[in-house]
């Protein structure tokens, strides 16, 4: 029995998405791979057919769709086999930090270009000097009457170079306690003394452009922070659910892929005049992996329906986060062998698979971090 229940309409909306992304998304993932960027134009059509920021209440012009909707555009991203339409970090972790925390005004004007794919979001925390722990973050947003003024520089940046709007985390140098100095302000990209820097070079992800992010005297006005003062921290509690499930579920459906791919080559690839997938040890690679997989499933799409029931599960979804995303780097190497020479060339999938992965323990909080939260929720 399947845990998440999708209806006749999530299976539609997939299934016209799937075609939306064979048609304008995977006929160009090798050529975004080589530019190391998405044409803006890809944000804008995947906008105009509703695949954006689903879950956005209809009056900002969204579809106020439930979190499965959210969960199918991860997955069929994922089948893509690119990482630079990031549409999933934009609809579903930076976006609903508006919806949930902007003022009325800030929504009208920002949310139906998030939507329409007019305008990119970026979320700017990372610093040269503040990665998992973001009390020492350096970044300043100083009070001069109605305007803030934001000194600092933010790196890693996803959606750097193509951002129209980020959210900044900056800290109140008047206030010591850094937990109470936090907030987080909207700063769109037009406003003078915010620069981008240079795409940084990765070794994975290469369609999706990172980047850092300069403020020099940028000056907004104070009413584009989000929620009360000093509630920064308190926000990225709350919305650190959604962002992990984001991550697992884009993990988990790397490795689904990976391992289908693994199955059809040793199926056909011959060694001795026999399929690679007759031999014993073979079999016992795949089936322990497919074991992880499916363990992996069942746990995330548990989470899944926790979360739509609007129950928090901290501790599991930390658990989930780390163990997935490291299941997926095991899986994407035990592939990676399977394939043996062929694997490591580009034009067999595995290769990217297997760089893609690398990065998901590392972010959205690093695996370490997600089990020293775990143990923290536990009390022990
Ligand atoms: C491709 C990519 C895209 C990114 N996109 C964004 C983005 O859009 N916006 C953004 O703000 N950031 C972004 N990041 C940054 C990312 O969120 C950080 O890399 C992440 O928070 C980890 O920070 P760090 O790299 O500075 O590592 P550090 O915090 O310096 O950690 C280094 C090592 O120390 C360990 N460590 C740190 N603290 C502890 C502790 N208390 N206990 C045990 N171990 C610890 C970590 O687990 C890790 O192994 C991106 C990064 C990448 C690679």
């Amino acid at each position: 029995m399947e845990i998440l229940k999708y209806s006749a309409e999530h299976d539609s909306f997939r299934e016209t998405l799937r075609k939306f992304l064979g048609k304008e998304v995977v006929p160009f993932a090798d050529q975004w791979e080589q530019e190391g960027i998405v044409p803006r134009e890809a944000w804008k059509k995947a906008g105009e057919q509703g695949f954006l920021c689903t879950s956005v209440p209809e009056k900002y012009g969204g579809a106020g769709a439930d979190f499965l909707y959210s969960i199918i555009v991860i997955e069929e991203m994922i089948h893509t086999r690119q990482f630079g339409l990031l549409t999933p970090l934009h609809s579903d972790i930076i976006v609903p930090y508006i919806t949930s925390y902007a003022s009325e005004e800030l929504k009208q004007k920002y949310l139906p270009g998030c939507i329409s794919g007019d305008i990119i979001t970026a979320v700017g925390m990372t610093e040269p000097g503040a990665g998992s722990d973001l009390t020492s973050i350096s970044t300043t947003a100083t009070r001069a009457g109605d305007e803030v003024i934001i000194n600092g520089q933010k790196t890693f940046i996803s959606c750097g170079i193509n951002c129209d709007l980020v959210i900044v985390a900056a800290k109140d140098p008047d206030i010591d306690d850094p937990y109470n100095a936090l907030d987080l302000y909207l700063v769109d990209a037009s406003t003078p003394g915010f620069k981008k820097g240079n795409k940084l070079d990765k070794m994975g992800w290469r369609s999706q452009d990172t980047a850092e992010l300069f403020f020099s005297d940028c000056r907004i006005p104070v009413t584009n922070r989000l929620g009360q003062k000093g509630g920064g921290f308190l926000m990225l509690m709350d919305k650190l659910q959604p962002e992990r499930l984001v991550c697992t579920v884009g993990a988990l459906t790397a490795a689904e892929i990976m391992i289908d791919l693994t199955i059809d080559f040793c199926k056909n690839h011959n060694e001795s005049g026999k399929p690679l997938s007759k031999y014993q040890a073979t079999q016992h690679k795949i089936i322990d992996m497919l074991t992880e997989i499916k363990l992996g499933r069942t746990f995330t799409d548990k989470l899944i329906a926790d979360h739509i029931e609007g129950i928090k599960v901290p501790i599991e979804v930390s658990m989930a986060k780390a163990w997935v995303t490291d299941m997926a780097k095991r899986v994407a190497d035990g592939c990676m062998d399977l394939f043996g020479n062929y694997g490591y060339y580009e034009e067999y999938p595995i290769a990217r698979f297997w760089r893609d992965i690398r990065v998901m323990s590392i972010f959205a909080g690093t695996n370490e971090i997600m089990k020293g939260i775990a143990a923290k929720f536990m009390g022990l």
